[in-house]
């Protein structure tokens, strides 16, 4: 992508505003600056392009521990059968060919931020990589209830790839007056909307395999549906009324993959046929080694996506928290993840090149989700950064601030909206990995 494109996708992605200068890429002239990032997933991987296509002579590393990425994205899909894993798993050729990038294979251990030195265990055994910027995008954790959960018996397949088959395998096992558990974490979590739309695809394809009696038990820990209420309201209560069962305020107090059991506050289920347990979540292994906020994610600062307390350690994706004017945080979303590694990748070649980094910034999320095997709502939240208020609307600082654009929740549940998720995933995934 050009300069050009560059600054028309962080306008349209924010819509608002237009962008300063841009930045000049780092001089051919100097030794190459070395960037390492970890994780190759929707942030890692286009920080990762971004930062080869726009900053010149800079040399990056991408860490992942797998050799392709499975994404979550159309994951429930998978889940239903109505699409091939291999369809939502996504190479790195083009990254590595195409943009220059070498790829590490291994999982990173430790991070000594005196020395500005990563070590990565690989097949091969330990390499230490030196960097002048490391970008941390390692998704999730989980931080499981009391009890015996055993992930290999009962999957939460919020991490793609084996549990999405395990979840899969163990719903074409069920049959006519079967039980399907789910819970919601509690909120922040990845991809707000995500647990309900597995709720509606899970009642659909029950229906539609004519399974009489069966039925979706949604176990939700936040006091009410996090996204797109209305849409999910009459999805649950109207189109798949009388398969799935809604409990707010669930608390998970514990849980036992050998009976399939599962107690929380608002409801206890024993002898599930599928237990879908997905807990409460916060930032991938290796960024909890930074400071962490009350919620188990790390602080960052929303220009640069540097990490509190540190000058050249960047944290994007769903292991940042970066709050919004709305009280409410940025939502952990792929699109999300993708927008934020541009600003991050824009900063980084910044400071490479002695610059400033950009205040005339904006970041965009986009979630699809499927209702039935043909039909999808969709949701959008858009921020720029700007002034953000208190209560009384004084100014209280600077932050990223959440505009209504036009693209508000949809509670337009369709097939047009079906047929677009797959052009915008198909964009996102070309946009991040091509
Ligand atoms: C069912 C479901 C549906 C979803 N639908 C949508 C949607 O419609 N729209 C949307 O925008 N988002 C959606 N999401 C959310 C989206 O998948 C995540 O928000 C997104 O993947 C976050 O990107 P990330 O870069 O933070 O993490 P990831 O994409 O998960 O990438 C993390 C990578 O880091 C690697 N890694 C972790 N730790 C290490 C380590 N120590 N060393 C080496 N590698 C490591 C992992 O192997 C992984 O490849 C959905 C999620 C789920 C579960």
């Amino acid at each position: 992508m050009s300069q050009f494109d560059r600054r028309q996708f962080l306008k349209l992605a924010g819509a608002l505003s237009a962008m300063a200068a841009l930045p000049k890429g780092v001089s051919a002239a100097t030794v190459a600056p070395r960037v390492v990032v970890v994780g190759a997933g929707f942030g890692g991987a286009t920080v990762a392009k971004y930062i080869r296509m726009w900053g010149g002579n800079v040399k990056v590393t991408l860490v992942d521990a797998n050799p392709n990425h499975v994404s979550c994205i159309l994951s429930n899909l998978v889940v239903t059968g109505d699409l091939p894993l291999s369809s939502i798993t996504l190479n790195f050729n083009s990254l590595k060919t195409n943009h220059g990038i070498t790829f590490m294979q291994g999982t990173a251990l430790s991070i000594d931020a005196a020395g500005n030195k990563l070590t990565v265990s690989t097949k091969t055994g330990n390499k230490v990589l030196p960097y002048d910027h490391l970008v941390l995008s390692p998704g999730i954790d989980f931080v499981p209830a009391a009890g015996t959960w055993n992930p290999t018996l009962t999957p939460h397949a919020w991490v793609a790839g084996s549990q999405t088959t395990l979840l899969k395998n163990q719903l074409a096992a069920m049959r006519s007056g079967d039980t399907f558990v789910m819970t919601v974490p509690a909120a922040p979590y990845r991809c707000p909307p995500g647990p309900y739309e597995r709720a509606c695809v899970v009642a659909d394809y029950l229906k539609r395999k004519g399974r009489t009696g069966a039925k979706v038990i949604v176990l939700d820990a936040n006091s009410g549906i996090t996204a797109e209420p209305e849409a999910f309201t009459e999805a649950f209560e109207v189109t798949h009324a009388g398969w799935i069962e809604y409990y707010p305020s669930a608390t998970v107090e514990s849980v036992d993959s050998n009976t399939k059991t599962i107690v929380t506050s608002a409801k206890t289920v024993s002898n599930a046929k599928v237990l879908n347990y997905i807990p409460k979540q916060r930032a991938g292994i290796i960024a909890q080694s930074l400071p962490l906020n009350s919620s188990g994610f790390v602080a960052v600062n929303p220009l640069t996506y540097v990490a509190d307390g540190f000058t050249n350690i960047h944290v994007i994706g769903d292991s940042c928290a970066v709050p919004a004017s709305d009280g409410k945080g940025v939502p952990k979303s792929g699109h999300m993840a993708n927008s934020e590694a541009k600003v991050c990748a824009d900063a980084i070649v910044r400071a490479l090149s002695g610059q400033a980094p950009d205040e005339d910034i904006a970041t965009s999320s986009a979630c699809f989700s499927p209702i039935t095997n043909t039909t999808a709502s969709w949701l959008s939240a858009n921020f720029i950064y700007g002034d953000i208020f208190d209560v009384n609307g004084v100014v209280k600082g600077k932050g990223m601030h959440r505009v209504d654009i036009g693209e508000a929740p949809s509670n337009n549940i369709n097939q047009d909206s079906f047929e677009d998720m797959y052009k915008w995933s198909e964009s996102l995934f070309a946009d991040t990995f091509i």
